[in-house]
């Protein structure tokens, strides 16, 4: 019975060179250093991080982790931080949501953009779920300047649409699929799903307001900070 003990050692070799170990299935380090992220965008220049308001001046920001106002309870971003970021691409698109909400009177209000990686492995200590938090060991795209959480408001009042339950709110009434709600607040859903997907964005299933870009893992995962950027977009409008 030589025969099928050597089908069955060429069937577990095989398996052990063919499934790539877990770190080898996303390549979890971040791009740190100016000098190495200008390289890729001098490379590939949709690769450029743009400052949103620099382009979409009437947007609104509301920006969670620069306060205590979060699931984790700390500040993870500087308090002063009045800028966050996006990839030229995905900013984009954004313009063209807001330009087309902006004729009803409408606007974005952004909780979240750009996020650095090291931020990530914070918040992966405090809330181990991948439903909510990326693992670090793939980032996530908000490191990789391409996801966006965020809601509609009214531009007048700057009030916010009611979506049912705010941002970071991590249970089931916060997933797309959850219809048990008031028929407003599934149509302002669906407004801001149908606006996001129709200029190109994808839509996450287990929170109404995070969107990312396809593609994404075209895009470096970063560790840069908010005010290296700030700096490194002055200068290259
Ligand atoms: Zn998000």
């Amino acid at each position: 019975m030589i025969y099928p003990f050597f089908t069955f050692l060429f069937a577990a070799l095989n398996h052990i060179t063919s499934v790539p170990s877990r770190l080898e299935i996303t390549d979890p380090e971040a791009i740190k250093t100016k000098k190495a992220f200008q390289s890729t965008v001098r490379q590939d220049p949709v690769k450029e991080m743009v400052e949103l308001k620099s382009k979409i001046p009437d947007i609104e920001y509301d920006l969670k982790y620069a306060t205590k106002n979060n699931f984790t309870g700390k500040r993870l971003y500087p308090s002063s931080l009045k800028k966050t970021f996006l990839r030229k691409p995905v900013c984009e698109a954004l313009q063209q949501v807001q330009d087309s909400l902006r004729k009803k009177g409408l606007g974005l209000k952004i909780f979240d953009a750009y996020r650095p990686y090291s931020v990530t492995i914070k918040m992966w200590e405090t809330v181990r779920d991948e439903k909510y938090v990326a693992n670090p060991v793939k980032g996530s795209n908000h490191n990789r300047g391409t996801a966006v959480d965020l809601t509609i408001i009214h531009l007048k009042s700057r009030q916010e649409l009611n979506m049912g339950t705010g941002f970071d709110h991590f249970s089931d009434s916060a997933h797309h699929s959850f219809t048990q709600l008031p028929e407003e607040i599934l149509q302002n859903r669906n407004l801001l799903k149908n606006i996001m997907e129709y200029f190109g964005f994808r839509a996450y299933q287990e929170e109404w307001w995070h969107y990312s870009w396809p593609e994404s893992e075209r895009f470096e995962l970063l560790d840069i900070s908010f005010q290296k950027l700030a700096k490194w977009a002055k200068r290259n409008p």
